[in-house]
């Protein structure tokens, strides 16, 4: 009975594309590169309860960065500094997966890179498991958590 379950999720896995997990753009929470840290946004940032917070360049399709909760304790709200002066310390790794990649294989690319948050893209070069600098017509996130949850639902 349970190896049944596995299996057949395991297989429901397989058959999955990144963009059928994704959690779509439009209820991503991020900042801009232009913004700056004052009180409100950080309370902002603290309040939406994620690690992770994309940080996008004119567009919001266009992520130059991610920016992790905890790297902005330091930061004096009085300050008011702009997300582009913590980048170029703070940001860690950006990668990306074309909207059609495998979720086998996007595990394993999580695995390789140790980055547990990838940009889902419309961008037909993207290349998956590469370091990017931007990632371009971004179409959602998929987490380590995404992966999992498909992995051992059972519906
Ligand atoms: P962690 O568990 O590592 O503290 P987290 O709780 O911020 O991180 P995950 O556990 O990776 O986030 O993901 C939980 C869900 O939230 C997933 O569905 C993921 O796609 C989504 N998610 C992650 N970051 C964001 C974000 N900045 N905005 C909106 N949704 C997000
Ligand atoms: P969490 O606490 O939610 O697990 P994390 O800080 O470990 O988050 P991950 O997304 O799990 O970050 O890992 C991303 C990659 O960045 C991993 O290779 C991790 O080792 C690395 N990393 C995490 N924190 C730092 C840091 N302060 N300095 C350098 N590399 C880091």
């Amino acid at each position: 009975q349970e190896d049944q379950m596995l299996l057949s999720s395991a297989l429901r896995f397989t058959s999955k594309v990144s963009s059928e997990i994704m959690t779509p753009l439009k209820e991503v929470f991020m900042i801009s590169v232009t913004d700056n840290l004052d009180f409100d946004k950080l309370k902002d940032i603290y309040t939406s309860g994620y690690t992770r917070i994309p940080v996008y360049h004119n567009r919001k399709d266009c992520i130059v960065g991610i920016v992790f909760t905890k790297d902005l304790i330091l930061v004096d709200p009085s300050d008011e500094i702009p997300v582009a002066s913590i980048l170029p310390f703070c940001s860690r790794s950006l990668y990306a997966a074309p909207k059609g990649t495998s979720l086998e294989k996007l595990l394993a690319e999580m695995q390789a890179s140790r980055s547990h948050l990838y940009f889902v893209t419309e961008a037909p070069g993207a290349q998956v498991g590469r370091r990017l600098a931007r990632v371009e017509r971004v179409l959602g996130i998929v987490t380590m958590e995404d992966l999992i949850e498909t992995l051992i639902s059972i519906e």
